[in-house]
């Protein structure tokens, strides 16, 4: 699938995120995109999916944690659910060999 520069119309490969143009960010869309979703082994608390998900849409990660645990309390198990599928749905962080 072509990818175009929603602000300069410049041709993108696929997966690319930035313009390579203009800057512009491309894609809305990690998952579709591509972007590579995991649960870093550096920095993680519990099973790394909220610093995770922070670093890949770029929220802060203290705020994530706030919510996920406030999420926790009431949400009536949603979150506690949502935050199961992502420790099982997201692959760790493979750690480059030395
Ligand atoms: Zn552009």
């Amino acid at each position: 699938m072509a990818l175009f520069c929603q602000r300069c119309g410049t041709g993108l490969p696929p997966g690319a995120r930035f313009c390579s143009s203009c800057g512009e960010v491309v894609s809305a869309a990690p998952f579709i995109s591509g972007s590579p979703l995991f649960r870093p082994i550096v920095g993680r608390k519990i099973a790394g999916v909220c610093i995770g998900l922070a670093q890949t849409y770029g929220w802060d990660v203290s705020l994530v944690r706030i919510l996920a645990v406030i999420g926790f309390f009431f949400s009536g198990g949603l979150v506690a659910v949502a935050y199961l599928a992502c420790w099982v749905g997201i692959p760790e962080e493979t750690m480059p060999l030395p």
